[in-house]
């Protein structure tokens, strides 16, 4: 019995009641919404998780993605990328190693945090065909399955599968003549890749009753990844785009009937007069699912600094509905990050939820209270109100003012310590 059979015959869980506490929201709320596919709790059979909930009506929730590569393979670094992430306030963790041991990388990642994890099981499968055939489009097709088996059994709580990309979005790709970008999704260029190689449909699509029953035994939340988006502002909202949507559409209400969660995921670079069109068909095409949104990244001329450029992107997509935005780190088209790329990479995301929920869910109550604080001059209640406590310490601590009341950056000439000595704004 997994968590949507429990909400669908009216069965309160812990899980639902503790997500209902933390979101100030009745335990039917959550029922109700896991019931009708609107609302996801991540969980394992195989290990205990902090439930958090994804959907609608609840705060906006930011994934932090780690891993190997294949040119490092640091597993500590990666333990530690694992509990930066937690320490920094992500509310999930993607697991994402292309490099070394997938199954010990995994077993020690999720041993080090309590957090939610998922995966791509493709990137296993696909990088383990390289090793043993040589060439990932000789991937056998019971591999994608046996790999995404394996990881259920690691206490994986959810994974980010390519089932949408069928031979018609293939086709939608071709007809549509090109990209600027092509296609930014690995997982995604994978499969294209071994589809065209093989001549043969995504088995994920084809065998997707059967790709249901293992996620439903191991009780595996479903991310519908969006293999097909776009590399490029340039190309975002095109033909393929939509047409992965569309498909991803109809997989998302099959696995709600099979009893599996479903999530489903949107597009990478968008230009921002798009994100609310993007926001707003995905809502509509898939009857209110939860929508995962992977930045997004709102132009492709800042690398360095793509997590401020994702941020952007996540706070609109949050405030026009999106319910979980995967972060973007500072080494986001560079490199792969480090432990302190995680952490402002999960700073920054949480930042960007934030101004979305006080559009979305008219979350203002922390803004209120620190805009008294900061005209009260209690210091202290600022650094408890702020999203990052310590930075916050550090930065007025390296450049302390004479007056214990103001800071450095106007010193005498401070504006809230003028009006506070000639007029009573209280409120
Ligand atoms: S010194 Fe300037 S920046 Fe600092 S608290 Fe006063 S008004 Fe604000």
């Amino acid at each position: 019995m997994g968590l949507l059979d429990d909400a669908c015959a009216g069965r309160l869980t812990d899980e639902m009641k503790i997500v209902a506490e933390a979101e100030g929201k009745t335990p039917e709320f959550i029922l109700r919404g896991i019931a009708a596919g609107r609302i996801v709790i991540p969980r394992s059979p195989y290990r205990y998780t902090k439930p958090v909930g994804i959907g609608k009506g609840l705060a906006t929730k930011v994934n932090a993605s780690i891993g190997t590569s294949s040119d490092i393979v640091d597993v500590e670094m990666e333990v530690a990328k694992a509990r930066m992430a937690e320490a920094s306030g992500a509310d999930t963790l993607m697991e994402l190693s292309t490099g070394g041991d997938f199954m010990e990388i995994r077993r020690r990642v999720v041993e080090a945090t309590t957090l939610s994890v998922g995966s791509v099981p493709l990137y296993q499968a696909f990088i383990e065909a390289i090793r043993k055939y040589g060439a990932g489009v000789d991937m056998p097709e019971d591999d994608l399955f046996r790999a995404t088996e394996e990881q259920a059994r690691a206490g994986t709580n959810f994974m980010a599968i390519h089932t949408g990309i069928n031979s018609i979005c293939v086709e939608r790709l071709r007809r549509q003549g090109g990209r600027f970008g092509g296609v930014c999704s690995r997982g995604g260029a994978f499969m294209i890749g071994w589809m065209l190689h093989n001549g043969k449909e995504n088995p994920l699509y084809k065998d997707f009753d059967y790709l249901l029953e293992i996620l439903k035994e191991h009780e595996v939340t479903l991310s519908l990844g969006n293999g097909l988006r776009a590399g490029a502002v340039h190309d975002a909202t095109d033909r393929a785009q939509i047409q992965e949507l569309i498909i991803n559409a109809e997989l998302a209400d099959k696995a709600q009937a099979a009893g599996v969660q479903t999530i489903v995921e949107g597009p990478g670079h968008i230009p921002i007069d798009e994100i609310e069109a993007n926001v707003k068909i995905m809502k509509r095409m898939t009857n209110e699912r939860p929508f995962y949104m992977l930045g997004p990244l709102v132009t492709d001329i800042a690398p360095g600094y793509d997590h401020i450029v994702a941020a952007v992107g996540a706070s609109l997509s949050s405030a026009y509905g999106a319910d979980f935005i995967c972060y973007v780190t500072p080494a986001e088209h560079l490199a792969l990050p480090n432990v302190e790329d995680v952490r402002q990479g999960a700073i920054t995301a949480r930042i960007a939820a934030h101004i979305g929920d006080m559009i979305k869910n008219q979350d203002r109550k922390q803004d209120l209270a620190m805009g008294r604080a900061r005209r009260d001059m209690q210091w202290e209640t600022q650094f408890q109100l702020a999203v990052d406590p310590e930075t916050a310490r550090q930065v007025r601590a390296s450049r302390s003012p004479i007056d214990a009341h103001v800071c450095t950056m106007c010193g005498d000439s401070c504006a809230m310590k003028i009006i506070k000595e000639n007029i009573d704004l209280a409120r």
